[in-house]
């Protein structure tokens, strides 16, 4: 670290103080109940439930946003099969999208994204040369922009393919978002302690398909449902009942926080056009308020501000590294060309948020990339 300036971190969350969650963690010391869908947990899902607009029963919690994923496949796809050995997930993502898939048995095969949404095409994926082998389809809300229900039903009929959605980060653009994002398909979510909506470790998955969700709930609990007869292929992805305490204190200061990353959003689209470089952040409602993302024209671009950030005490991260082809583990899975992702992932640059950044670090940060992006 050079002492050219403070030292601001990429992200420093912020959940919910010992103060606000005492009442939780006494309901659990009256109640004697840790984990396997106790009153926390089951209360935490219909909020959220009622929060994304979905019946009740059509929340499930889950111990990660990657038992999210695992869940929502082995209870809507269950595992690949010799003859349809394959996932198709994008290459801009983040790692977890293709462990959740080898976890279920399949073979990760990497598309590219559409340059302007940085998702997955529909239309393009219905023509893939090998969707004969295709076993799964996991779409991915990039940097939490959600995904649109609508055409991945059509080819979910069509092709006799299940999709599941990886929300990823998608929570607060959901909650605020219209009818097409949450549908039968499922959405798994992440409330890692990196996203907006936070548990410290936790996810789940919602669908108006409570069918499917119930499910969910039985595939990241050992197969049981009622009996202690495993019917399901299954993990243990179950939330605890501390998680789900964590869960129901952040969503009670749930507008308080979201108001903050929105502000300081904000503040960052303010502080650059004021240094010029209107049009160059990319902040919610365009993305999840979990990031504020900074767009380079080229790689030698991105990498010169990300020095030249570094050189000022500020942390920088792209979040999705590479792409997953550039992860060593999946550098040599089956994959499209991926022009897009290659031109994406390596210049969009993720900036330093916290829900209580000020306007003075906005304004540092903004100073320093008019710098370094001359
Ligand atoms: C955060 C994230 C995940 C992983 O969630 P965990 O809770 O860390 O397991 C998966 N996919 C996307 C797109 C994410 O952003």
């Amino acid at each position: 670290m050079a002492d050219a300036g403070p030292a601001i971190p990429v992200l420093r969350p912020q959940l919910p103080s010992a103060e606000r969650l005492l009442p939780y963690l006494r309901r659990i010391d009256d109640a004697r109940i840790y984990s396997n869908w106790g009153p926390l947990s089951v209360e935490l899902e219909g909020r959220l439930a009622e929060r994304l607009r979905v019946p009740a029963g059509g929340f499930s919690s889950a111990s990660s946003g990657t038992a999210a994923l695992v869940g929502a496949i082995l209870a809507s796809a269950g595992r690949a099969t010799p003859e349809r050995p394959l996932a198709l997930v994008p290459a801009f993502t983040f790692v977890a999208t293709a462990a959740a898939v080898e976890l279920c048995g399949y073979d990760p095969y990497l598309l590219d994204v559409d340059a302007n949404s940085w998702m997955l095409d529909p239309g393009r994926v219905a023509g893939h040369p090998n969707l004969h082998q295709v076993g799964l389809v996991v779409p991915v809300a990039p940097f939490g922009r959600p995904v649109r229900q609508a055409a991945w039903i059509a080819f979910r009929d069509s092709a006799g393919i299940p999709v599941v959605i990886d929300g990823g980060a998608s929570f607060d653009r959901l909650v605020d978002g219209g009818e097409e994002l949450l549908g039968e398909i499922p959405v798994t979510l992440s409330f890692h302690a990196t996203k907006c909506f936070a548990t410290g470790e936790g996810g789940g998955v919602a669908s108006t398909n409570t069918g499917l969700i119930r499910r969910t709930g039985q595939a990241l609990n050992f197969g049981f449902h009622m009996t202690r007869d495993s019917r399901l292929p299954s993990t243990n992805g179950k939330m605890s009942e501390y998680h789900a305490a964590v869960g129901l204190a952040e969503l009670d200061g749930w507008e308080k926080k979201h108001g903050a990353v929105r502000e300081v959003a904000a503040s960052y689209r303010r502080r650059l056009a004021e240094v010029g470089l209107a049009g160059r952040s990319v902040v919610t409602p365009e993305v999840s308020a979990s990031y504020v993302l900074f767009s380079c024209r080229d790689a030698a671009e991105a990498d010169h501000i990300v020095a030249g950030l570094a050189s000022s005490g500020i942390d920088t991260r792209r979040w999705y590294g590479g792409g997953l082809h550039r992860q060593a583990h999946l550098s040599t899975v089956p994959r499209d060309d991926l022009s897009s992702t290659d031109r994406l992932a390596p210049t969009l640059i993720g900036l330093p948020l916290a829900p209580d950044l000020g306007e003075e670090s906005v304004a540092y940060v903004a100073e320093a990339l008019a710098r370094s992006s001359r």
